[in-house]
């Protein structure tokens, strides 16, 4: 067979190999979706103005802070922040997802941190350049434990709030969220196919602040801690 015809044969059985391959793996190549400027008051505070559809960008799952690993300020930024989040585990495969049905792809709620080189994104902003490097850092994850669903009345109505040192520094409750969790879910499920184990982050309240070196951060949420993380 000449190049140009095996390449006819071995290329289209060689991509659906490939995609079944990672078809049967849904755990590998999670992804982090995130959703900014999702509460009123964190959009009068960063001086934004209010979307007409929601705010979303990815992290790479390199992002992830290991468990019980310390925080480390990357060298090219001297104003990390620290933005206290809900998070939703996608269970299984979902594409062009109806709210209705959004609630049937996730069953656990979780609490993290968006840390973000706000000084790194102001500068990508304001040269309207993506902002992966400010929020997709290595470390720039925080994922805490996870509970199921059922374990909350409403998860449209979940307080949860972050404690710098001991102090809280940022409140929350689901229920301001311009948009709601389900909407969230079947939003992002007409651009990207949501896959099991995908991590959803649904948006920080007012409060967003610089960490320092020393700095040990908790976050809790209906009044449990779901995680905490040294500064270093
Ligand atoms: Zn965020």
């Amino acid at each position: 067979m000449d190049s140009a015809l095996s390449g006819f044969f071995l290329k289209p059985n060689y991509s659906s190999l490939f995609s079944l391959f990672y078809a049967l793996l849904p755990f590998k190549n999670m992804k982090l979706i995130c959703i900014g400027r999702n509460y009123t008051d964190h959009i009068n505070e960063l001086a934004n103005e209010r979307p007409e559809e929601p705010v979303v960008f990815i992290k790479p799952d390199s992002a992830i802070l290991p468990m019980e690993q310390d925080f480390y300020i990357p060298e090219f930024s001297n104003d990390v922040h620290y933005e206290v989040e809900v998070l939703v585990k996608i269970k299984k495969v979902g594409k062009h997802i109806d709210k209705k049905f959004a609630h049937t792809y996730y069953d656990e709620v979780g609490l993290g941190i968006d840390f973000t080189a706000r000084d790194l994104q102001s500068k990508l902003k304001e040269k309207g350049l993506p902002w992966e490097k400010a929020k997709g850092f290595d470390g720039a994850a925080v994922i805490g434990k996870w509970l199921p669903k059922t374990d909350f009345k409403d998860i449209n109505d979940l307080n949860f709030s972050l404690l710098k040192n001991g102090q809280e520094v940022q409140t929350g409750n689901t229920k301001l969220m311009l948009w709601e969790i389900d909407e969230i879910v079947s939003y992002v499920s007409r651009f990207f196919t949501l896959k099991k184990g995908d991590i959803i982050f649904t948006g920080t309240p007012s409060g967003v602040g610089r960490i320092a070196t020393n700095d040990y951060l908790s976050g809790v949420l209906e009044g449990q801690e779901f995680f905490h993380v040294k500064v270093k």
